[in-house]
């Protein structure tokens, strides 16, 4: 993988993290003048998945969540969000449309649809007990360049 530029950090598993992830997410995108609509995708796309290890992955418990951003050549963003909680047993099924295991707290079960949608693709690797790690890459247009 070419990386032109990078970003990696570790936050713990609080939900205030879910903006913190945003925020910096943009902040980083900057540099590639992105249109509001690309902007927007991404951002919503991070959340989901940060959301996801905060209240899925360490339901109950508290940990890490690393958060890596790369730029690659001609403008695709690669993104990937780990962490080390419960993990997904069966992933095709928890990939799936209004699959949640939280209906009681009004989850629609509607992340994973919303980040394959608002990017250009979505891999999910998890181990039960070990983790989770979700990655997902954009190619932006080339608007502003
Ligand atoms: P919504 O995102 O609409 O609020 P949801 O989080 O349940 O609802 P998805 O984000 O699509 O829906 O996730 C589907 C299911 O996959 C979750 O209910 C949960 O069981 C599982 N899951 C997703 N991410 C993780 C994770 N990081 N660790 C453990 N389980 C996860
Ligand atoms: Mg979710």
């Amino acid at each position: 993988m070419d990386i032109l530029n990078e970003i990696r950090f570790t936050m713990p598993s609080l939900s205030v993290n879910e903006s913190t992830a945003r925020a910096v997410v943009s902040s980083f995108l900057v540099q590639l003048n992105p249109t509001v609509e690309e902007l927007s995708d991404i951002r919503t796309a991070v959340s989901e998945a940060v959301t996801n290890s905060v209240v899925h992955g360490y339901r109950g418990t508290k940990g890490d969540i690393e958060l890596t951003v790369r730029l690659l050549p001609h403008r695709e963003i690669y993104i990937r969000i780990k962490d080390k909680g419960c993990g997904i047993g069966d992933i095709k099924q928890a990939m799936e449309p209004l699959f949640t295991t939280a209906p009681e707290e009004e989850r629609s079960g509607l992340g994973f649809s919303v980040m394959e949608s608002f990017m250009d693709s979505l891999t999910v690797r998890s181990k039960v007990g070990k983790g989770t790690t979700i990655t997902m890459r954009k190619r932006l247009s080339r608007h502003g360049d």
